[in-house]
């Protein structure tokens, strides 16, 4: 974190993203939900403790920027909410399975607005495409009709976001949670 050491100019950039972690219960059934759609349409299963919900992907940050993030996160203050998953769903193009709510509740709408509204301070802007909340369970999945029937849905209680560095090592990328956001009291 800034303050223990100098900045230093030649740093990289590190890939960063927000998301709502679940905890290892969850992250469990989630994982349960993966293996019951692969038998239909294959593909790999991500790992379970790398499971999450993305509510700002920022992309390659400059390291200034970054410390500045990780310092500032902890005041940022998430509304706790639920969200149910209650379907699966796929994204063709890049062949991702995923579990994810019929409809984006409101209250997780706001928490994602708000903190591109926060975010902004910081440089950054919301993408163009609108927020589709969702688990990526599945990858390279062979099959582009996602199952019809999914598990019981599941109700997520959320109250903090991770503030994770992606880092590409061998096999795929690393998360590291590098802050969290606290909870909104009340
Ligand atoms: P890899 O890209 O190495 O296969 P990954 O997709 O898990 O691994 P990242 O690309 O760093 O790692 O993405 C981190 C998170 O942000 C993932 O949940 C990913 O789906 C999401 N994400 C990545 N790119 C975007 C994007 N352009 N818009 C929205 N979310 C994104
Ligand atoms: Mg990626």
């Amino acid at each position: 974190m800034r303050g223990n050491a100098p900045y230093n100019p030649g740093m990289p950039a590190i890939r960063l993203f927000y998301a709502l972690w679940p905890d290892p219960s969850l992250a469990a059934t989630l994982s349960g939900w993966a293996s019951q759609a692969r038998s239909h349409v294959q593909g790999r299963a991500m790992r379970t403790e790398t499971l999450h919900l993305t509510m700002a992907f920022l992309g390659a940050v400059d390291r200034e920027i970054a410390d500045e993030l990780i310092d500032a996160t902890p005041y940022h203050r998430l509304q706790p909410g639920t969200v149910t998953l209650d379907r699966y769903g796929v994204f063709a193009r890049p062949g991702i399975l995923w579990a994810g709510p019929a409809r984006t509740p409101d209250s997780l709408q706001a928490s994602h607005d708000g903190l591109w509204l926060w975010l902004s301070a910081f440089g950054f802007a919301p993408p163009a495409q609108p927020f589709r909340p969702h688990v990526t369970l599945l990858r390279n999945i062979e099959r582009n009709d996602p199952p019809a029937d999914a598990p019981p849905p599941v109700t997520w209680r959320y109250d903090r976001m991770v503030l994770v560095a992606s880092e590409s090592a061998e096999g795929g990328s690393r998360y590291r949670a590098v802050a969290g956001s606290r909870p909104q009291p009340g």
